[in-house]
Order: structure tokens, then sequence, then C-alpha cells
């Protein structure tokens, strides 16, 4: 399928590795140019590298920390007149509920509603102007079914989702799409983290934590970034100009409900 995106422009956040880096070789094989942003610079050069090399695409690069002023102003810059926004970042730690005072959620809340709102509003009105752009959040399995550890997650995670529901309503009629996507668990750097500490905390391997873990999501394995990103370019797509507001879950069935 022609995804009808070929030459636009993409700003992919925290694309370096997993899930970012996903959507942003599935945007390149569709032969859109990206700004790519992660921390750590060895690894975004090499991913850029890359990608350049394997899709022949124009790709600018910006290490920075997306979470925080300085970080978002510089990646801002580089990415002036982008079509396409792809938002994401690290996820808050796990704890017990009341683990977390004011600072903590106020962490959480920059990282994971607050910086996703301030990218959107920076590039909004250049889309409006152009009547074309689409937008897609990462965010979390956890905004439909909570998961339990992850409560400064849930709580960040359910307000960007908020924001969304009504500004993707708002900038529809103007060619611009919001949507968001919520990844259940994927074999990413993260989902290892995750499975080390099971691994530590009950005393098995790393692989029997994973096998314990698989077992849990009715697919029987965990999700590819590369699955992840083909849903990612889609949404981004000339094709989903009509997908609007929506949470879009993948998680191989993970999620007990009919709806
Ligand atoms: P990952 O494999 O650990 O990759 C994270 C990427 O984001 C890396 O490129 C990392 O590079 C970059 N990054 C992290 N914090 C950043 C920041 N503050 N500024 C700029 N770049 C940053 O993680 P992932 O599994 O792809 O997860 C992506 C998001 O999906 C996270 O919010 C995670 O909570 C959520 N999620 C993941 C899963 C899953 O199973 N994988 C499930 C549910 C939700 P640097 O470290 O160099 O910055």
């Amino acid at each position: 399928m022609d995804l009808g995106i070929k030459g636009k422009r993409a700003l992919v956040c925290a694309g370096s590795k997993g899930l970012g880096r996903g959507c942003a070789e599935a945007l390149a094989e569709a032969g859109v140019d990206l700004v790519l942003n992660a921390r750590g610079a060895e690894a975004l050069e090499a991913t850029a590298a890359e990608i350049r090399a394997k899709h022949g695409v124009d790709v600018v690069t910006v290490a920075a920390d997306i979470t925080s002023d300085e970080g978002r102003a510089a990646v801002l810059a580089a990415a002036d007149g982008v079509d396409i926004l792809v938002t994401n970042a690290g996820g808050p730690p796990p704890g017990l509920w009341s683990d977390w005072d004011r600072d903590d959620f106020i962490a959480a809340l920059d990282a994971n509603m607050l910086t996703p709102i301030a990218l959107m509003q920076a590039v909004l009105p250049g889309m409006i102007d152009k009547g074309w752009g689409r937008i897609v959040n990462i965010t979390s399995g956890s905004v439909k079914a909570p998961i339990p550890q992850l409560g400064l997650s849930n709580s960040a995670r359910a307000g960007l989702t908020g924001f969304v529901a009504g500004t993707a309503r708002q900038v529809a009629g103007k060619g611009v799409t919001i949507n968001n996507m919520l990844p259940g668990i994927h074999a990413t750097d993260r989902a290892i983290s995750l499975d080390t500490g099971v691994s530590k905390a009950q005393g098995i391997s790393l692989d029997e934590a994973k096998t314990q873990r698989e077992a849990t999501i009715p697919a029987g394995r965990y999700g590819t970034a590369e699955e992840f990103g083909a849903m990612c370019a889609f949404l981004c797509s000339e094709k989903a100009g009509f997908v609007v507001g929506q949470n879009i879950l993948l998680d191989g069935g993970a999620v007990n409900a009919t709806l």
C-alpha cells in the first residue's frame, strides 16, 4: 500500500531505540524525512546512519532530553514546519501508591503529559496553516487497563488521553489528526529491564520471567517494534485521515475486554 506520505517530514521523539525507533523506521520506509531525537548521542547517531543507509531519507538528529524546556526548544528548532509528530519519552518508575509525593507526580506529569502537550501546541499552528498534519502519541496499555505498580504512568497518561480526546476534535476539520497508540508488552530494552526486575525479585532466570509474562498474552509472545511502527506509519498516512482521537491498543489481546 502506498501510504501517500513520501517527501513529508516527521519529528520522532525518543526514537533511537525501541518503539520510537520502530515508528521512525516505518515512516522512513514510507519515504518520510526525519528529525530524530533521543538523549544519548551515540545510539542516536548509529540509528540515524542505519535509517539513512536503508531508506535513503534525510535524518537530522537532536540529542536532547525531550522532557526539559531546553531540550524541547532545541528539538523544535530543528523540526520547524514538520508534517508529522510522534511523541514519546521514557516511562515513570514503578512503586506503591503511598511512595509518591507532589514532586514525583509533577515529574511524571511533565514527562508523560505536559511534554507531549507542549510539543503538540508547538507544531499544531503550522499543520493547521498547511491544512494537513498527523500526530501520534505513544502512551500505554495502562490507559485502558491500569498497571497497579505504575501509578505515576497511569495518572499522567490518563491526563494526556483526556487532552487528546478534546483537541483531536478541535483540529480534525483543519486536516490534522491526533491519535494515541497504546503498547502492551513489546520486546524492547524496557521489557528486558522489567523482566530483569522480576527475575531478581522471584529468583528465576530472565527466560523464565519472560515465559511467565508471555503466558499472560493471548498471542503468546511480546510485540515487536516493527509491528508497532507499521501501525504508526498507517496512522500518519494519507489513508488515515478519518481516524480521529482514537486510542489504538497493540497488546496481543492482553486486555480482556469486549470493546
Ligand atoms: P526503550 O526501548 O527503553 O527506548 C526508549 C527510547 O526513548 C530510547 O531511544 C531512549 O534513548 C529514548 N528516551 C528515553 N527518555 C528520553 C527523554 N527524556 N528524551 C529523549 N529521549 C528519551 O523504551 P520503549 O519500550 O520503546 O518504550 C517507549 C515508551 O512506551 C515508554 O514511555 C514506555 O513506558 C512505553 N511503553 C512501553 C511498553 C513496552 O512493552 N515496551 C509497554 C507500555 C508502554 P535515550 O535513553 O538515549 O534518551
